[in-house]
Protein backbone atom coordinates (compact mmCIF):
# COMPACT_ATOMS: atom_id res chain seq x y z
CA UNK A 1 0.00 0.00 0.00
CA UNK A 2 2.89 1.65 0.78
CA UNK A 3 4.26 2.10 -2.66
CA UNK A 4 1.09 2.21 -4.56
CA UNK A 5 0.81 5.62 -2.11
CA UNK A 6 4.29 7.21 -3.41
CA UNK A 7 3.82 6.12 -6.61
CA UNK A 8 0.59 7.72 -6.97
CA UNK A 9 2.20 11.06 -5.45
CA UNK A 10 4.89 11.31 -8.00
CA UNK A 11 2.32 11.08 -10.23
CA UNK A 12 0.37 13.78 -9.28
CA UNK A 13 3.73 15.82 -9.56
CA UNK A 14 4.69 14.67 -12.89
CA UNK A 15 3.59 16.97 -15.69
CA UNK A 16 3.52 14.82 -18.61
CA UNK A 17 0.62 12.76 -16.99
CA UNK A 18 -0.73 16.07 -15.39
CA UNK A 19 -1.26 17.36 -18.78
CA UNK A 20 -2.80 14.02 -20.34
CA UNK A 21 -4.61 12.27 -17.57
CA UNK A 22 -6.86 15.19 -16.49
CA UNK A 23 -8.02 15.65 -20.62
CA UNK A 24 -9.79 11.33 -20.28
CA UNK A 25 -13.89 12.05 -19.36
CA UNK A 26 -13.49 9.17 -17.26
CA UNK A 27 -11.24 10.73 -14.89
CA UNK A 28 -13.07 14.13 -14.87
CA UNK A 29 -16.42 11.70 -14.13
CA UNK A 30 -14.91 10.18 -11.21
CA UNK A 31 -13.65 13.47 -9.47
CA UNK A 32 -17.50 14.91 -8.89
CA UNK A 33 -17.76 12.60 -5.57
CA UNK A 34 -14.78 15.47 -4.16
CA UNK A 35 -15.26 18.20 -5.79
CA UNK A 36 -19.12 19.88 -6.91
CA UNK A 37 -17.55 21.67 -10.19
CA UNK A 38 -14.82 23.77 -10.71
CA UNK A 39 -16.47 26.82 -10.56
CA UNK A 40 -17.02 29.20 -7.71
CA UNK A 41 -20.68 29.40 -8.46
CA UNK A 42 -20.71 25.55 -7.91
CA UNK A 43 -18.87 25.84 -5.03
CA UNK A 44 -20.64 28.63 -3.41
CA UNK A 45 -24.07 26.47 -4.31
CA UNK A 46 -22.94 23.71 -2.30
CA UNK A 47 -21.61 26.08 0.33
CA UNK A 48 -25.46 27.37 0.77
CA UNK A 49 -26.64 23.76 0.80
CA UNK A 50 -24.42 22.45 3.62
CA UNK A 51 -24.64 26.05 5.64
CA UNK A 52 -28.62 25.05 5.34
CA UNK A 53 -27.77 21.72 7.04
CA UNK A 54 -25.56 23.14 9.83
CA UNK A 55 -22.63 22.67 8.68
CA UNK A 56 -19.94 25.30 8.28
CA UNK A 57 -17.82 25.70 5.10
CA UNK A 58 -14.30 26.76 3.77
CA UNK A 59 -13.43 26.82 -0.09
CA UNK A 60 -10.44 26.33 -2.09
CA UNK A 61 -9.28 27.49 -5.35
CA UNK A 62 -7.36 24.86 -6.20
CA UNK A 63 -4.09 25.55 -7.67
CA UNK A 64 -0.17 26.03 -6.55
CA UNK A 65 3.24 26.77 -7.97
CA UNK A 66 2.53 29.73 -9.49
CA UNK A 67 5.56 31.04 -11.74
CA UNK A 68 4.09 34.37 -13.19
CA UNK A 69 3.62 37.56 -10.84
CA UNK A 70 0.53 38.34 -12.85
CA UNK A 71 -0.89 34.95 -12.49
CA UNK A 72 -0.72 35.85 -8.76
CA UNK A 73 -2.65 38.91 -8.82
CA UNK A 74 -5.40 37.19 -11.04
CA UNK A 75 -5.37 34.61 -8.01
CA UNK A 76 -5.82 37.43 -5.16
CA UNK A 77 -8.77 39.27 -7.55
CA UNK A 78 -10.16 36.09 -7.56
CA UNK A 79 -10.44 35.33 -3.61
CA UNK A 80 -11.55 39.18 -3.32
CA UNK A 81 -14.37 38.20 -5.51
CA UNK A 82 -15.10 34.75 -3.45
CA UNK A 83 -14.85 37.10 -0.61
CA UNK A 84 -17.31 39.62 -1.58
CA UNK A 85 -19.93 36.77 -2.90
CA UNK A 86 -19.78 34.74 0.20
CA UNK A 87 -20.37 38.59 2.07
CA UNK A 88 -23.27 39.23 -0.42
CA UNK A 89 -24.58 35.60 -0.40
CA UNK A 90 -24.74 35.70 3.87
CA UNK A 91 -22.54 32.73 4.23
CA UNK A 92 -20.13 32.03 7.04
CA UNK A 93 -17.64 30.25 4.73
CA UNK A 94 -13.89 30.82 4.96
CA UNK A 95 -11.45 30.56 2.18
CA UNK A 96 -8.43 28.47 2.50
CA UNK A 97 -5.31 29.55 0.60
CA UNK A 98 -1.91 27.98 -0.44
CA UNK A 99 1.13 30.34 -0.11
CA UNK A 100 2.69 28.94 -3.92
CA UNK A 101 -0.25 29.73 -5.66
CA UNK A 102 0.14 33.75 -4.20
CA UNK A 103 4.00 33.81 -5.06
CA UNK A 104 5.93 32.20 -2.71
CA UNK A 105 7.99 30.37 -5.30
CA UNK A 106 8.57 34.03 -6.78
CA UNK A 107 9.06 36.33 -4.29
CA UNK A 108 8.31 35.74 -0.67
CA UNK A 109 8.02 39.59 -0.77
CA UNK A 110 5.11 39.24 -3.28
CA UNK A 111 3.35 36.47 -1.53
CA UNK A 112 3.04 38.60 2.10
CA UNK A 113 1.72 41.56 -0.09
CA UNK A 114 -0.96 39.02 -2.17
CA UNK A 115 -1.70 37.55 1.90
CA UNK A 116 -2.09 41.18 3.04
CA UNK A 117 -4.46 41.92 0.07
CA UNK A 118 -6.73 39.27 0.82
CA UNK A 119 -6.64 39.65 4.87
CA UNK A 120 -7.66 43.43 4.34
CA UNK A 121 -11.24 42.36 2.47
CA UNK A 122 -11.59 39.45 5.05
CA UNK A 123 -11.44 41.31 7.90
CA UNK A 124 -13.95 44.44 6.37
CA UNK A 125 -15.90 41.12 6.32
CA UNK A 126 -15.55 40.24 9.57
CA UNK A 127 -13.17 37.12 8.22
CA UNK A 128 -10.44 35.05 8.70
CA UNK A 129 -8.25 33.00 6.29
CA UNK A 130 -6.60 29.29 6.48
CA UNK A 131 -2.91 29.31 5.32
CA UNK A 132 -2.33 25.54 4.11
CA UNK A 133 0.77 23.75 4.74
CA UNK A 134 2.81 22.49 1.05
CA UNK A 135 5.49 20.21 1.09
CA UNK A 136 8.55 20.24 3.52
CA UNK A 137 10.50 22.39 1.39
CA UNK A 138 8.07 25.18 1.82
CA UNK A 139 7.64 25.23 5.96
CA UNK A 140 10.28 27.36 7.00
CA UNK A 141 8.84 30.58 4.36
CA UNK A 142 5.59 29.56 5.17
CA UNK A 143 6.08 30.30 8.79
CA UNK A 144 8.15 33.11 8.16
CA UNK A 145 5.00 34.27 6.16
CA UNK A 146 2.81 33.40 8.80
CA UNK A 147 4.48 34.91 11.58
CA UNK A 148 4.61 38.42 9.42
CA UNK A 149 1.43 38.67 8.75
CA UNK A 150 0.16 37.88 12.28
CA UNK A 151 1.82 40.69 13.89
CA UNK A 152 -0.21 43.01 11.37
CA UNK A 153 -3.65 40.43 11.25
CA UNK A 154 -5.34 38.55 13.91
CA UNK A 155 -7.63 36.78 10.98
CA UNK A 156 -5.35 33.92 9.61
CA UNK A 157 -4.83 30.43 10.66
CA UNK A 158 -2.31 28.04 9.78
CA UNK A 159 -1.94 24.27 9.33
CA UNK A 160 0.35 22.17 11.05
CA UNK A 161 1.60 18.58 9.60
CA UNK A 162 1.55 15.66 12.40
CA UNK A 163 4.02 13.50 10.31
CA UNK A 164 6.93 15.72 10.91
CA UNK A 165 8.67 15.56 13.69
CA UNK A 166 9.49 19.18 14.30
CA UNK A 167 5.65 19.81 14.66
CA UNK A 168 5.63 19.80 18.20
CA UNK A 169 8.27 22.36 18.46
CA UNK A 170 6.54 24.55 16.03
CA UNK A 171 2.79 24.16 17.45
CA UNK A 172 4.50 24.94 21.03
CA UNK A 173 6.08 27.99 19.41
CA UNK A 174 3.09 29.54 17.78
CA UNK A 175 0.68 29.22 20.61
CA UNK A 176 1.50 31.59 22.74
CA UNK A 177 0.40 34.11 19.77
CA UNK A 178 -1.98 32.06 17.79
CA UNK A 179 -5.63 32.47 17.17
CA UNK A 180 -6.15 29.62 14.68
CA UNK A 181 -4.50 26.33 14.04
CA UNK A 182 -5.55 23.47 12.08
CA UNK A 183 -4.13 19.87 12.51
CA UNK A 184 -3.51 17.67 9.55
CA UNK A 185 -2.21 14.45 9.50
CA UNK A 186 0.17 15.65 5.93
CA UNK A 187 -1.00 14.55 2.73
CA UNK A 188 2.44 14.85 1.02
CA UNK A 189 5.43 12.90 0.19
CA UNK A 190 8.28 13.36 2.03
CA UNK A 191 11.76 11.96 3.27
CA UNK A 192 12.08 9.96 6.85
CA UNK A 193 14.71 12.38 8.04
CA UNK A 194 12.07 14.94 8.86
CA UNK A 195 8.77 12.69 8.34
CA UNK A 196 7.19 9.76 9.98
CA UNK A 197 6.31 6.94 7.76
CA UNK A 198 4.35 4.57 9.69
CA UNK A 199 0.60 5.19 10.43
CA UNK A 200 0.40 4.37 13.88
CA UNK A 201 2.97 6.58 14.46
CA UNK A 202 1.81 9.69 12.87
CA UNK A 203 -1.78 8.99 14.83
CA UNK A 204 0.08 8.57 17.98
CA UNK A 205 1.57 12.03 17.06
CA UNK A 206 -1.25 13.74 16.13
CA UNK A 207 -3.36 12.43 19.38
CA UNK A 208 -0.31 13.95 21.15
CA UNK A 209 -0.88 17.48 19.35
CA UNK A 210 -4.27 17.58 19.84
CA UNK A 211 -3.91 16.75 23.52
CA UNK A 212 -1.65 20.01 23.31
CA UNK A 213 -4.04 22.25 21.70
CA UNK A 214 -6.87 21.57 23.86
CA UNK A 215 -5.03 23.30 26.68
CA UNK A 216 -7.42 25.16 28.81
CA UNK A 217 -4.10 27.96 29.30
CA UNK A 218 -4.48 28.77 24.95
CA UNK A 219 -8.48 28.00 24.70
CA UNK A 220 -8.75 30.66 27.66
CA UNK A 221 -6.75 33.41 26.14
CA UNK A 222 -9.16 32.92 22.77
CA UNK A 223 -7.11 30.34 20.86
CA UNK A 224 -9.56 27.72 18.19
CA UNK A 225 -8.49 24.36 17.09
CA UNK A 226 -9.48 22.83 14.33
CA UNK A 227 -9.18 18.85 13.94
CA UNK A 228 -8.75 18.20 10.31
CA UNK A 229 -9.29 14.26 10.27
CA UNK A 230 -11.77 11.98 8.79
CA UNK A 231 -10.19 8.98 11.77
CA UNK A 232 -13.32 8.71 13.91
CA UNK A 233 -11.08 7.46 16.46
CA UNK A 234 -9.10 10.41 16.87
CA UNK A 235 -12.28 12.49 16.97
CA UNK A 236 -13.32 10.19 19.80
CA UNK A 237 -10.25 10.89 21.10
CA UNK A 238 -10.89 14.03 21.19
CA UNK A 239 -14.05 14.41 21.81
CA UNK A 240 -13.21 12.21 25.12
CA UNK A 241 -10.52 14.54 25.98
CA UNK A 242 -12.25 17.66 25.84
CA UNK A 243 -15.49 16.16 27.69
CA UNK A 244 -13.03 14.88 30.40
CA UNK A 245 -11.54 18.73 30.40
CA UNK A 246 -15.63 20.28 30.57
CA UNK A 247 -14.46 21.93 27.09
CA UNK A 248 -17.28 22.66 25.20
CA UNK A 249 -17.20 21.33 22.36
CA UNK A 250 -17.91 24.97 20.53
CA UNK A 251 -14.58 25.55 21.21
CA UNK A 252 -13.19 23.93 18.65
CA UNK A 253 -14.16 22.72 14.98
CA UNK A 254 -13.55 19.00 13.31
CA UNK A 255 -13.09 19.91 9.29
CA UNK A 256 -13.48 17.73 6.85
CA UNK A 257 -12.99 17.31 3.21
CA UNK A 258 -16.32 17.44 0.50
CA UNK A 259 -17.32 13.89 0.09
CA UNK A 260 -15.11 11.89 2.06
CA UNK A 261 -17.01 9.87 5.06
CA UNK A 262 -20.15 11.59 4.71
CA UNK A 263 -22.09 9.48 7.08
CA UNK A 264 -19.02 10.78 9.51
CA UNK A 265 -19.99 13.66 8.81
CA UNK A 266 -23.85 13.62 8.94
CA UNK A 267 -23.53 12.00 12.10
CA UNK A 268 -21.15 14.48 13.79
CA UNK A 269 -23.67 17.53 12.80
CA UNK A 270 -26.50 15.69 14.23
CA UNK A 271 -24.11 15.38 17.48
CA UNK A 272 -24.73 19.11 17.16
CA UNK A 273 -20.67 19.03 16.64
CA UNK A 274 -19.03 22.21 15.18
CA UNK A 275 -17.98 20.79 11.51
CA UNK A 276 -16.56 22.12 8.20
CA UNK A 277 -16.68 20.59 5.52
CA UNK A 278 -13.66 22.41 2.91
CA UNK A 279 -14.62 22.49 -0.19
CA UNK A 280 -12.38 22.40 -3.34
CA UNK A 281 -12.75 23.60 -6.67
CA UNK A 282 -11.29 25.07 -9.90
CA UNK A 283 -9.48 24.10 -13.29
CA UNK A 284 -6.55 22.65 -12.15
CA UNK A 285 -7.63 19.73 -9.63
CA UNK A 286 -5.69 17.07 -10.87
CA UNK A 287 -2.31 17.28 -8.10
CA UNK A 288 -5.09 17.58 -5.43
CA UNK A 289 -7.12 14.58 -6.65
CA UNK A 290 -4.31 12.71 -6.98
CA UNK A 291 -3.56 13.03 -3.30
CA UNK A 292 -7.40 12.14 -2.31
CA UNK A 293 -6.75 8.76 -3.95
CA UNK A 294 -3.31 8.27 -2.18
CA UNK A 295 -4.79 8.63 1.29
CA UNK A 296 -7.55 5.69 0.41
CA UNK A 297 -5.94 4.05 -2.96
CA UNK A 298 -9.57 1.89 -2.99
CA UNK A 299 -10.76 5.33 -4.39
CA UNK A 300 -8.45 4.49 -7.42
CA UNK A 301 -11.97 1.09 -8.25
CA UNK A 302 -13.81 4.35 -8.37
CA UNK A 303 -11.43 5.50 -11.08
CA UNK A 304 -11.40 2.18 -12.59
CA UNK A 305 -15.41 1.71 -12.29
C1 LIG B 1 -9.90 20.57 6.13
C2 LIG B 1 -8.63 19.88 5.69
C3 LIG B 1 -7.53 20.64 5.34
C4 LIG B 1 -6.34 20.01 4.96
N1 LIG B 1 -5.22 20.77 4.69
C5 LIG B 1 -4.03 20.17 4.47
C6 LIG B 1 -2.83 20.93 4.35
O1 LIG B 1 -2.83 22.15 4.40
N2 LIG B 1 -1.66 20.24 4.16
C7 LIG B 1 -1.61 18.86 4.12
O2 LIG B 1 -0.51 18.30 4.00
N3 LIG B 1 -2.74 18.13 4.22
C8 LIG B 1 -3.94 18.74 4.39
N4 LIG B 1 -5.08 17.98 4.52
C9 LIG B 1 -5.03 16.51 4.22
C10 LIG B 1 -4.54 15.71 5.43
O3 LIG B 1 -3.17 15.92 5.63
C11 LIG B 1 -4.77 14.19 5.21
O4 LIG B 1 -4.04 13.77 4.09
C12 LIG B 1 -6.20 13.78 5.01
O5 LIG B 1 -7.06 14.51 5.84
C13 LIG B 1 -6.39 12.27 5.31
O6 LIG B 1 -6.02 11.99 6.62
P1 LIG B 1 -7.04 11.63 7.81
O7 LIG B 1 -6.70 12.46 8.98
O8 LIG B 1 -8.43 11.71 7.34
O9 LIG B 1 -6.63 10.17 8.25
P2 LIG B 1 -6.54 8.80 7.45
O10 LIG B 1 -5.96 7.84 8.42
O11 LIG B 1 -5.85 9.00 6.14
O12 LIG B 1 -8.05 8.44 7.16
C14 LIG B 1 -9.02 8.22 8.17
C15 LIG B 1 -10.23 7.59 7.53
O13 LIG B 1 -10.78 8.43 6.51
C16 LIG B 1 -10.74 7.80 5.24
N5 LIG B 1 -10.20 8.73 4.25
C17 LIG B 1 -9.25 9.66 4.43
N6 LIG B 1 -8.97 10.30 3.27
C18 LIG B 1 -9.77 9.71 2.35
C19 LIG B 1 -9.96 9.90 0.94
N7 LIG B 1 -9.24 10.80 0.26
N8 LIG B 1 -10.89 9.15 0.31
C20 LIG B 1 -11.62 8.22 0.98
N9 LIG B 1 -11.48 7.99 2.30
C21 LIG B 1 -10.58 8.72 2.97
C22 LIG B 1 -9.74 6.66 5.39
O14 LIG B 1 -10.02 5.61 4.52
C23 LIG B 1 -9.91 6.26 6.83
O15 LIG B 1 -11.01 5.40 7.00
C24 LIG B 1 -6.28 18.59 4.90
C25 LIG B 1 -7.40 17.84 5.27
C26 LIG B 1 -8.56 18.47 5.65
C27 LIG B 1 -9.72 17.61 6.07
Amino acid sequence: MGLLKNILLWTSKNDWISNKLPKYKFVKNSLSRFMPGETLVEALNECVKLENLNYGTIITYLGENTTEREQTYKIVHHYINALNDIKTKSLGTLISVKLTQLGLDIDINLCIENMQKLLKVANDNNAFIWVDMEEYCYLDKTLQVYNDLKKMNNNIGITLQAYLFRTEKDLIDLLPQATYIRLVKGAYIESSDVSMKIKNDIDENYLKLSKIMLSKEYLGNGFKPSFATHDDDIINFINTEASNQHIDCSLYEISMLYGIRRNLQNKLVKESQNIKILISYGEEWFPWYIRRIAENPKNLLLLVK
